[in-house]
């Protein structure tokens, strides 16, 4: 990776209150990779293992279809367990850099705060969930074979309509779904938080909508549940505006199987985030994502979190239209 400066990452979350004045902001740090190799990856996590002196624990949850390593990275030692998901879309980027830069942000070094954010949050990240999609820049995973109801026959799964807590693990027929469900069941996070990209999109004023969150909307999830995540999505909105960014609610649907309703269902704090896919922004939104991870972390370790307002959540304007010429296969409750 290139080498240059990234102070104004750093000074863009200070500003926002998201750290403690680390005393090093001054070190230079490269712009991120938006998209690393899949072994690429590999190599970044076990760096950041090692740099973190095993704060920062790395494995495989499984391989995908095409023999893949997918990977899982936890950090922190506290009883509020976090679960983030990156890249369940393989040409949905840009979660999984900002997932890195949020375990170098708090695994990395030994200041007062680390530690105390460490004690009291764990929070364990799947790393890219579909390797093989992203080696194709598709959405679906790599299965020739599949004939799905959600997906593309001849091509794969669409893994994030594969979350229905009726399916288990082992009759889960999009394989790397079944690798979250799996990490999910042994880790029983409080908060789950599933990072998607979307098309582009303005607001009623016309201004570019930059990032859209949302909360369960199945029936069944419990109402106590739906007002958890939308404390966090309303936490979402305030950090990633307070990043400079432009959030809206995304218009997803009710189904099960996506990842916001299933473990929403089995009694998480469910939220999807969707970046939008803003060529020349990918660096802000890699920012923005980890201003996300950052102050869920944060506000769920102190408590505010669960002061917000959950009504505040229908506030978050609704997504508009989508900006002339841009229009792309849209990721439907995603
Ligand atoms: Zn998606």
């Amino acid at each position: 990776m290139r080498i240059k400066p990234r102070i104004a990452l750093m000074s863009a979350l200070v500003t926002v209150g998201l750290l403690v004045a680390p005393a090093a902001v001054a070190a230079e740090k490269a712009p991120v990779d938006p998209q690393p190799s899949t072994a690429k990856l590999a190599v970044e996590l076990h760096k950041l293992a090692i740099q973190s002196h095993g704060r920062i624990r790395v494995t495989p949850i499984g391989r995908s279809n095409e023999n893949r390593p997918v990977w899982a990275a936890r950090v922190g030692h506290g009883k509020l367990k976090i679960q983030y998901v990156t890249q369940q879309h393989g040409d949905e980027p840009l979660g999984t850099p900002a997932a890195l830069e949020f375990l170098r942000t708090v695994g990395v070094g030994n200041s007062a705060w680390q530690r105390k954010l460490l004690s009291q949050v764990t929070v364990d990240i799947v790393v890219r969930a579909n390797p093989d999609g992203f080696e194709r820049n598709w959405r679906y995973n790599y299965d020739p074979t599949a004939t799905p109801e959600y997906g593309e026959a001849g091509k794969g799964y669409d893994i994030n309509r594969y979350h229905d807590p009726a399916v288990a693990p082992e009759d889960n027929p999009a394989h790397e779904a079944g690798l979250i469900q799996r990490r999910y069941a042994a880790f029983q996070p409080d908060i789950m938080v599933d990072y998607h990209m979307q098309g582009r999109y303005k607001d009623a004023s016309g201004k570019e909508i930059t990032a859209s969150t949302l909360w369960p909307t199945h029936s069944a999830v419990k109402p106590a549940d739906v007002n958890f995540a939308k404390q966090i999505a309303v936490l979402v909105q305030r950090s990633i505006n307070g990043a400079g960014g432009n959030v809206s609610q995304y218009p997803g649907g009710n189904y099960e199987g996506i990842a916001r309703n299933g473990y929403g269902l089995l009694g998480s704090g469910s939220v999807l985030i969707e970046l939008s896919d803003i060529p020349g922004r990918e660096q802000t939104q890699i920012t923005d994502a980890l201003a996300s991870m950052l102050a869920i972390a944060r506000s769920a370790a102190d408590g505010s979190l669960r002061q917000i307002d959950p009504a505040a959540a229908t506030l978050i304007p609704l997504r508009g239209p989508a900006l002339p010429g841009t229009a792309i296969e849209e990721d439907e409750a995603a």
